[in-house]
């Protein structure tokens, strides 16, 4: 727990969002500006700040997150029409909250390459 997180104090509880999924380790919410009719976070509830600070002891958490997220893809019915997975990493990536979550957006087509 990192006190000037967000995130952090969304796992807390401290502020409670439409959670959409919940382990002993990932906590997962719809984002409150979606870009797609489907736009769920799902972040670890350690906070790690950005995907540089990863490292090898993060193995299976990051694969619980990737899991969590195809697992609530299933649920909202997006598996097979297909979803993109984001992360976005520091400034140039348009990172805005330095506690690592993966978007999960589907529900619409999707242009590949994104701007
Ligand atoms: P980033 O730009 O860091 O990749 O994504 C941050 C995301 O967090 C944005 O999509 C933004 O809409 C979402 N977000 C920011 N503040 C809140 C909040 O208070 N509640 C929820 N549910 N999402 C938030
Ligand atoms: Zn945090």
């Amino acid at each position: 727990m990192t006190a000037d997180c967000l995130f952090c104090k969304m796992v807390a509880g401290s502020i409670k969002p439409g959670t959409v999924y919940e382990d002993s380790d990932v906590l997962a919410f719809n984002d409150i500006n979606p870009q797609a009719p489907v736009h769920v976070l799902v972040i670890p509830k350690q906070h790690i700040a950005t995907l540089n600070d990863l490292d090898a002891g993060h193995a299976t958490l990051t694969g619980k997150l990737i899991r969590a997220a195809a697992h609530i893809a299933r649920e909202t019915g997006i598996a097979e029409p297909g979803y993109r997975l984001v992360l976005n990493c520091n400034a140039d990536a348009g990172q805005s909250v330095f506690h690592i979550h993966l978007h999960l957006l589907g529900g619409r087509h999707m242009r590949w390459p994104p701007g």
